[in-house]
């Protein structure tokens, strides 16, 4: 029997995290504060502990995992690689398709993977108490697991439409102990803005990473933790390519593309980063970052300064944006809808060493199903998005004759997100385009860079 998963054992749990930096074509932009000036670490000290800052500042390519945060991971690390063998078949394509599941772990997705060490780094600098923000639910509730584990009050502000329509993923980060709060909200200056403005605002991300944020910077024993888009973030997530290479190995086989869903971008530098330098050394490998038609940031955002919140308490960072204010259709997948991507994915993306795609809505969710058909696990439809551009490349595959070696990320299951699929299943759920006057207008309300 030829292998349909590769497991490797607790000991096999990367040593260290692999940071891109020193193997990047050109130096990274600096984030900007309001003046126009580089931010220095002791004004990001306000929200973070020196451990997390040092790693996002860090130009260091190999970075030790502390034995408890990896004793920790070991909870559910390292997670397995499978291969796609009934896919393939009910593709009829010649290609092999390879999956590195994340859905493993106890909050369902990836993101335990960053929740772990930042919980455990605000722990050891002595903070007792973490404000963060949530969308569809998944970073709030891998945070509210990690703070659990080394003894931290978690407060998530969860996008309003979320926190309604996902009551469950609410019990799971309240079971964990964690406070939750539907975002906009009374408790920030913030919230209490936009609710004036609008008392029905649905939320967005961007207006909840400003409530977090706000309330990380008001009060001195509570620190600011993000799920996504920073660079200390995509460090914590390269297990995932480390592992996911290792594996490979075990079953003799390279990929030719790699493809990962992209929201802020952290899975993708996670899976993709280990790679870049093979690239660099001479390696043919494609790696694919695939996002949703109706929040396209990458394939038709701008590379330029913006904020990471909807508001301008972050510094501004250089990334593809679709404009801080971006309002994203209610499309499923909620870990998607963000308006920025992570600096480093944009920068290669914007290199060219990272491509990008945009898949419909309803491509997504006939690939989720095609995956849960086939392997057995519901896909988050988030990762739907990774898994409709493998099938679409298997089914080029065919077309053309070729045999190639096919990798995706499956970031996440999607147990909470049925609600989607019975819409899909009940023909209920559209494609949304984002239209080009959208785009136009958001980004007519980019900030300056050079502090005016
Ligand atoms: C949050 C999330 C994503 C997108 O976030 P990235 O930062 O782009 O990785 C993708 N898949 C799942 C399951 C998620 O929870």
């Amino acid at each position: 029997m030829s292998a349909t998963k590769i497991l490797l054992p607790d000991h096999e749990l990367p040593t260290h995290w692999y940071n891109v930096v020193p193997d990047l074509p050109s130096a990274p932009a600096p984030y900007l504060g309001g003046d126009g000036e580089p931010v220095s670490a002791e004004q990001m000290g306000a929200i973070f502990p020196p451990g997390i800052l040092e790693q996002e500042m860090s130009s260091e390519r190999w970075i030790a995992i502390p034995e408890a945060v990896r004793e920790a991971l070991a909870l559910w690390r390292p997670t397995p690689l499978y291969r796609a063998r009934r896919l393939e078949e009910r593709l009829g394509t010649p290609a092999q398709i390879w999956f590195k599941y994340e859905g493993v772990s106890p909050a369902g997705s990836h993101k335990p993977n960053s929740a772990v060490p930042q919980a455990w780094y605000n722990h050891v600098a002595g903070v007792r108490r973490l404000a963060t923000e949530t969308g569809a639910g998944q970073w709030g509730s891998s945070l509210a697991l990690a703070g659990q584990l080394f003894g931290l009050d978690v407060r998530v502000f969860m996008v309003r439409v979320s926190y309604e329509q996902k009551p469950f993923r609410r019990s799971m980060m309240e079971l964990w102990g964690s406070e939750v709060i539907p975002s906009p909200s009374e408790l920030t200056e913030a919230g209490r803005r936009a609710l004036t403005e609008d008392p029905d605002n649905p939320g967005s991300l961007g207006l909840a990473i400003s409530e977090a944020v706000e309330e990380a910077a008001g009060r001195s024993d509570t620190n600011y933790a993000l799920g996504s888009v920073l660079n200390h973030v995509l460090l914590h997530q390269t297990v995932i390519g480390q592992e996911t290479k290792r594996q490979l190995a075990l079953a003799g086989v390279q990929p030719d593309t790699v493809f990962a869903p992209c929201g802020g971008g952290c899975n993708v530098g996670g899976m993709m980063f280990p790679f870049v330098a093979d690239k660099a050394a001479g390696s043919r490998v494609r790696l694919v970052a695939c996002e949703p038609a109706s929040c396209p940031t990458l394939t038709r955002g701008r590379y330029t300064y913006d904020w990471g919140d909807s508001i301008g308490l972050t510094p501004m960072m250089k990334m593809y944006t679709l404009g801080h204010d971006f309002m994203p259709p209610g499309i499923h997948a909620g870990g998607l809808r963000y308006h920025g991507d992570s600096p480093l994915v944009s920068q290669l993306v914007h290199e060219g060493v990272i491509e990008a795609v945009a898949l419909p809505q309803l491509e997504t969710f006939r690939a989720g199903q095609l995956i849960a058909q086939t392997t057995g696990i519901i896909p988050a439809p988030e990762s739907a998005h990774a898994a409709a551009a493998a099938v679409a490349e298997a089914e080029r595959c065919r077309e053309q004759g070729t045999e190639k070696t096919l990798l995706f990320t499956l970031s996440g299951h999607g147990h909470f997100d049925m609600a989607a699929y019975d819409r899909y299943l009940a023909g209920e759920l559209e494609d949304f385009e984002y239209s080009q006057a959208a785009v136009d207008a958001a980004l007519g309300r980019l900030p300056h860079a050079d502090g005016r």
